[in-house]
């Protein structure tokens, strides 16, 4: 992994120079520090490597046309990852601290953002690091919090395209009681099955929807979109509560769409699709219009398969307020 490619590397291969790192050990947080991105030690024996006590967040922060680079809804960010540390039993750090991390690393990775369609990608992860390979029911008292960035180009800079999606109803993405948990246990678990299915099915991502009811992807929420109304699942903690699904909704809304927020099966979808438009919304690609279902070995193609017009121009609307070209009434971006 290099540390700033000046070519316009693939998402997440390219990182800033620098890091905030804080620490979690005699019942406190230490005050943070800055340091460069390089390897460092951590023993063998932490929590995190036998017992899987970990977590992160991701999202962006995006130049705006002053030149200064604004974080997009840190404060949601922030407090999604102390309720992943707390579902996680790892140490919680104070939200202050956390953002004031992310708010130097941005400070420092500024001259390192690009321009529209980039942007500097944030990624705090956070780790127990208690040495002890016998804690298995034991929560870590050790922890570290390192907040990564990450400049990032084009996420369509091969041209965008409709995605073919797997309709998966019978495996779980993950254990029911981590679906609000941003960790990446829940990504090695619906990994096989993703794997599974771009093999046998050509397909992009798998859409789980256990027995029949309609939840999220692999590292995406699904939203149903029409001209002036998007149905998605209502909050629940068998998935992801996603910023930037909760931003469409209030954009959405406040441009007099009906936004139905509630459960929904295979067969409703199914129908949705044969006049509608389906995509998957989060951070890295906003929101990507689906082209075609898969099911049972049969396709469905989502409207005339293309992507969709109403999906594209809520998908603008909201990069807008990300870049700075509306105003921003909600509070939605923070200058560090
Ligand atoms: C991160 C993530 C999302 C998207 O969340 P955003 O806040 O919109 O980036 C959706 N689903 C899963 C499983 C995720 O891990």
């Amino acid at each position: 992994m290099s540390v700033v490619d000046p070519s316009k590397a693939a998402f997440g291969t390219a990182l800033a120079p620098e890091m905030a790192v804080a620490q979690y050990r005699d019942g406190r947080w230490h005050p943070s520090s800055i340091v460069p991105v390089a390897p460092f030690e951590i023993h063998p024996a932490a929590h995190v490597f036998h017992y899987g006590s970990s977590c992160f967040e991701g999202f962006k922060a995006f130049r705006q046309p002053d030149g200064r680079v604004c974080a997009f809804r840190i404060d949601r960010h922030v407090e999604r990852l102390r309720q992943s540390a707390r579902i996680l039993a790892i140490p919680e750090p104070d939200a202050e601290q956390v953002s004031s991390m992310i708010l130097e690393v941005i400070r420092r990775g500024s001259s390192v953002t690009p321009e529209r369609p980039g942007a500097l990608y944030l990624r705090p992860v956070l780790f127990g690091t208690m040495a002890n390979i016998g804690a298995a029911s034991v929560p870590s008292a050790e922890a570290t919090l390192i907040v990564l960035a990450s400049p990032v180009w084009d996420y369509f800079a091969g041209g965008q395209r409709p995605l073919r999606i797997l309709v998966e109803e019978r495996n779980a993405r993950c254990a029911a009681h981590l679906g609000m948990v941003k960790t990446g246990a829940n990504y090695a678990a619906a990994l096989g099955f993703t794997l599974a299915a771009k093999r046998e099915h050509g397909v992009d991502q798998v859409l789980f929807c256990p027995e029949g009811s309609v939840q999220e992807t692999g590292a995406s929420n699904f939203l149903l979109i029409r001209e002036g109304h998007i149905l998605t699942r209502g909050l629940d903690s068998t998935f992801l509560h996603g910023v930037t699904r909760d931003s469409l909704l209030q954009i959405a809304r406040d441009t007099g769409y009906r936004v139905e927020e509630r459960l929904f099966d295979v067969g409703e979808m199914l129908d949705w699709v044969r006049t509608g438009e389906a995509a998957l919304a989060g951070t890295a690609a906003v929101l990507s219009s689906v082209g075609t279902l898969i099911r049972d070995g049969q396709e469905h193609r989502v409207g005339d398969g293309e992507i969709g017009p109403v999906t594209r121009r809520l998908r603008e609307a909201l990069s807008a307020v990300q870049y700075g070209e509306t105003p921003d009434g909600r509070g939605w971006r923070r200058a560090p």
